[in-house]
């Protein structure tokens, strides 16, 4: 239902415009019309902002990154769940923030907030603010990287400057915004790459990518004051997020992982390198022509078994560098994996590729995975 169209009426006079945030306000004609109008442009976040006043007394915090939020988000929240303070989730995960009922006192919100949601809030003063790694990504909204830098750094010059910064360091660009802060001294902690640390114990956060969401999770959780048992409970017991580097099952000391939201090869690469011997599944509708990305762990593969529209071309790139089965579909290719993995192996499905060409999408293909893996014999 159409009630009015915010480019054909007169715009004086309103307080804001509030637009979603997959409207690109670089290119939209209602954003230069706003500005003509001299009103504000918003999202829902910042509406949420101006109401927290109103609300019991409560903390926020807010997770941005180029990868790594949404598995950030869910673990900061479960830990606060683990520790029996009460939370919820929201921003670019879950249920919109608005649609959810406030908090008792003493809640957090914890919101996963994208670059584009950053842009269309001003006064969201957070009591912790995390950036986990800043690398190029939707620069077609942007004025180059630094646009997109700059945008990701709003998240802490709106914050009170006795308020916690954690930031990931990894990268030049997120230690830049991390040296722009270091007035803040003890309230400002830096997430080093590489750091050594033990993540036997974690089975839903596996990888060097996950050490870095871990470890800034342990940091907002200090900065609410969780008790450190209670950290240590939380990241035990965290489930991870459904098609991302998910265990869906161990069987016969085979661990069988849906990584199913990776669908390039930059984002399969995490999940080979967080595993030492690794039955692959791949392929599906291809995005790129080559795995250069996930090569530096090709040493990781055990074998691997090739489906969908790119078998044979993934399977000749392969060919030579390790073992691998064109399997053509992903119940052949389980079950080829399960045959071959020893006890202590990883049957790992982590595409590289959509899956448009055999599934509905990628949650279609991991559910598939799942049942494939609960229905082996
Ligand atoms: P986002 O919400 O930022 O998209 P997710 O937590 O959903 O991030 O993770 C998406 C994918 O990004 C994961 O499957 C993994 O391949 C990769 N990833 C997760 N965390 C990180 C990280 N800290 N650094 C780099 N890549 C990551």
């Amino acid at each position: 239902m159409v009630l009015s169209d915010p480019l054909e009426i007169d715009l004086a006079g309103f307080d804001a415009l509030v637009v979603s945030p997959g409207v690109p306000l670089n290119r939209h004609p209602v954003a230069a019309k706003a500005r003509a109008a001299g009103i504000p442009i918003i999202g829902d976040i910042e509406l949420f902002a101006q109401a927290r006043s109103s609300l019991p007394a409560h903390k926020v915090v807010g997770i941005t990154g180029t990868n790594g939020k949404s598995t950030t988000t869910a673990l900061v929240h479960h830990i606060l769940q683990t520790a029996g303070v009460p939370s919820l989730m929201g921003g670019n995960i879950g249920l919109p923030i608005l649609e959810q009922a406030p908090l008792p006192e003493g809640g957090v919100y914890v919101l996963e907030l994208s670059s584009y949601q950053i842009d269309l809030t001003f006064s969201l003063d957070c009591d912790v603010a995390v950036l986990l790694n800043l690398t190029p990504d939707h620069l077609d909204r942007y004025d180059g990287f630094e646009g997109y830098a700059a945008s990701k750094a709003r998240l802490f010059a709106m914050q009170s400057k006795t308020h916690a910064a954690v930031i990931g360091i990894g990268d030049t660009p997120s230690a830049l915004i991390a040296r722009s802060l270091s007035a803040r001294g003890e309230h400002l902690t830096k997430i080093a790459p590489g750091v050594c640390m033990d993540q036997s114990r974690w089975p839903s956060l596996q990888g060097p990518h996950n050490a870095q969401n871990a470890l800034a999770a342990i940091a907002v959780a200090q900065a609410l004051g969780v008790p450190e048992a209670m950290i240590d409970r939380g990241l035990e017991s965290f489930a991870g997020l459904p098609h991302r580097m998910e265990r869906v099952a161990v069987r016969n000391g085979v661990a069988f992982v849906n990584d199913s939201k990776a669908t390039n090869p930059e984002s399969t690469a995490p999940a080979l390198a967080a595993f030492p011997r690794i039955h692959w599944i791949l392929g599906g509708k291809a995005k790129s022509d080559d795995l250069d990305a996930c090569a530096p762990s090709f040493g990781h593969v055990v074998h691997a078994y090739t489906i969908g529209d790119a078998a044979k071309p993934f399977a000749a790139i392969l060919d030579g560098k390790l073992p691998v089965t064109v399997s053509g579909d992903l119940a052949t290719a389980v079950t080829q994996a399960a045959a071959n993995a020893q006890p202590g192996d990883t049957v790992l499905l982590s595409p590289a590729c959509a899956s448009f060409d055999q599934f509905r999408d990628f949650e279609d293909r991991g559910d598939q995975f799942r049942r494939i893996v609960e229905a082996l014999a």
